[in-house]
């Protein structure tokens, strides 16, 4: 079809600096071992931190809510696609989370974009940390309000944006709670103390931190002792949960009003039966199987000593997220392309997830790994790193 050739110019030219990427299916479910080309490879580059996606609590659920409830709901939520187990999650999500209410969306993405466009006009001032996820950038977008960009983790940097925003009728503080390309966890105390002495709103993105961090995985405000300090507290429900969507856990006046506000709730679909379902059971297993979020820091720790002493530069992560930081875009595709050829798929990521020079294969150990099978997978990022002289 003609009239793309400007698009294809472009990946003409991606093709030639090899950075080029094609998509790779998995053939087996994702677990800690994955098969790919017909080949059984470890899996590095998840976010299905407690082996949740294939939990058979999960499975159960999901499958006895299609039979009592059907394949989908056939409405958004505000028309007639809210079924009770939606109500219900969500009171398990806020009691879970310490907070008064909270609301599911379609995805963690455009649980962002929901509340920032719906919370924010050109009356108030968002403060944003440099390294936050694509979607509080797009959801800061599509906001009419002033944007403030700190460096990142910058608490001084910080300080300056709120000296710099006196005259707003709001000021939110927005940061992921754990950095996804990075592995760090926010200075949320500092960040709260600043909040407070400015009389800032703070909004924390707990996408990494949700099952990974706090008692029982409730996250970085948890974690940090700051329950009830925090205004607003995005999850996903696509990550440790192991499903699909996000939520945002608040006060009861932020919900009712999202539940009027918020565009992606309003004008997309409700989740079907088996996902609202699995992510319920997913709370339950959370609560009742606490040795799978300790398994998975034991892996954590033994994975991330091994890398360092094998002299990667991992960055400054300090969660399951490890970073093998290596800067040249095309080296760390090569890199990814070598470790899956011996049986290790952590993928290559580069700009635009990452800025530009700072390219790295990221690797995100989980609770179902073994120490055999990470042993393993040192072995093989000891060899390819070699043969690359990138160690
Ligand atoms: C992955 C991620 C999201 C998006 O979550 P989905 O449920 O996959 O849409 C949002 N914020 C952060 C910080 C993330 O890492």
């Amino acid at each position: 079809m003609k009239g793309f050739d400007y698009l294809q110019a472009e990946l003409n030219e991606m093709k030639k600096q090899g950075t080029f990427r094609t998509l790779i299916p998995l053939e087996s479910d994702q677990g800690a071992k994955v098969v790919i080309d017909g080949r059984e490879v470890i899996q590095l580059s998840s976010n299905n931190y407690l082996g949740l996606t294939s939990h058979p609590r999960l499975q159960k659920a999901a499958i006895e809510a299609i039979e009592k409830f059907g394949a989908g709901t056939g409405s958004v939520r505000t028309i007639a696609g809210t079924l009770t187990m939606h109500k219900e999650l969500e009171e398990k999500l806020a009691k879970f989370k310490h907070t008064e209410a909270a609301l599911v969306f379609q995805s963690g993405f455009t649980t962002n974009q929901g509340v920032l466009s719906a919370i924010l006009t050109n009356e108030d001032v968002v403060i944003s940390d440099a390294f936050n996820h694509a979607s509080i950038i797009d959801g800061i977008r599509l906001t009419k309000a002033e944007r403030k960009v700190y460096n990142h983790v910058d608490m001084k940097d910080l300080e300056r944006a709120l000296k710099e925003s006196n005259n707003f009728r709001v000021r939110v503080i927005v940061t992921d709670g754990v950095f996804s390309m990075d592995g760090n966890i926010a200075p949320l105390p500092e960040i709260v103390e600043l909040a407070e002495k400015y009389d800032a709103l703070v909004m924390v993105d707990d996408a990494h931190a949700s099952g990974v961090l706090g008692e029982n995985g409730r996250g970085t405000v948890n974690h940090f002792g700051l329950d009830g300090r925090v205004h607003i507290q995005v999850g996903t429900l696509s990550k440790a949960i192991g499903v699909l969507g996000g939520y945002v856990a608040s006060s009861k006046t932020l919900i009712d009003y999202l539940i009027h506000k918020g565009r992606p709730f309003l004008f997309s679909t409700s989740h079907p039966p088996a996902v609202t379902a699995a992510c319920s059971e997913a709370i339950n297993v959370l609560l009742e199987e606490s040795e799978l979020i300790e398994r998975l820091w034991d892996n954590t720790k033994f994975f991330k000593i091994g890398l360092e002493q094998l002299g990667f530069n991992t960055g400054k992560s300090e969660t399951p997220i490890t970073p093998v930081i290596i800067g040249d875009e095309a080296l760390s595709h090569q890199f990814s392309d070598k470790l899956l050829t011996y049986g290790v798929f952590a993928q290559g990521i580069a700009f635009p997830t990452v800025a530009k020079g700072l390219a790295r294969v990221r690797t995100i150990v989980t609770a179902e790994h073994t120490k055999e099978e990470l042993q393993a997978a040192l072995d093989i990022f000891e060899k390819a790193g070699k043969e690359l002289k990138i160690i």
